[in-house]
């Protein structure tokens, strides 16, 4: 079995806009993130990202802007990024157990990469990023905490994330 880093995207990955990060010119990466996510890989855990993208079921954006972005962010951390999994839905167009905290994602990562998820941790930056991680037994790391804390640890950004990991 394998052990994975589950990553929400947004505010953790790149910067957050309430209106959406879905071209380029605004896909800014945050600090740290591709150091932080080659020590994740390099001591063996496995990079996957789950993310809410429900601008997509709202007409804002499309899957290929997404992807877009999906591939200058793998350029960037030279392609160490093993799954992306996103949720187009939203509930005012679509009901959709993927979107979190719906757990959907999650199975179906877990399932496909066979990870021990004793071994394994969610970074996100939202209570809804962290009730279904702690619902699948993952440990949890909230950064940017402004919502709710509810979280294993709670620090800065993914790279101090990352040293806590390696730390344990
Ligand atoms: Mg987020």
């Amino acid at each position: 079995m394998n052990k994975c880093i589950f990553l929400d995207r947004d505010g953790v990955i790149n910067k957050d806009f309430v209106d959406y990060a879905y071209s380029l010119d605004k896909f800014f990466i945050l600090d740290g993130v591709e150091e932080g996510l080659k020590n994740l890989k390099d001591a063996g855990y496995l990079l996957v990202i789950i993310t809410n993208q429900s601008g997509i079921a709202k007409g804002i954006y499309t899957r290929e802007d997404m992807q877009v972005c999906h591939d200058y962010l793998q350029d960037r951390v030279g392609g160490i990024i093993d799954g992306i999994y996103y949720s187009p839905y939203h509930q005012t167009i679509t009901e959709s157990l993927s979107r979190k905290p719906g757990t959907l994602m999650f199975e179906k990562a877990i399932s496909k990469f066979n990870v021990d998820v004793n071994q394994s941790w969610m970074i996100g930056d939202k209570k809804r990023d962290l009730v279904p991680a702690i619902k699948m037994g993952l440990k949890t790391i909230q950064v940017d905490g402004h919502d709710d804390q509810m979280a294993d640890y709670v620090t800065d950004d993914l790279l101090s994330a990352s040293k806590y990991i390696l730390e344990q």
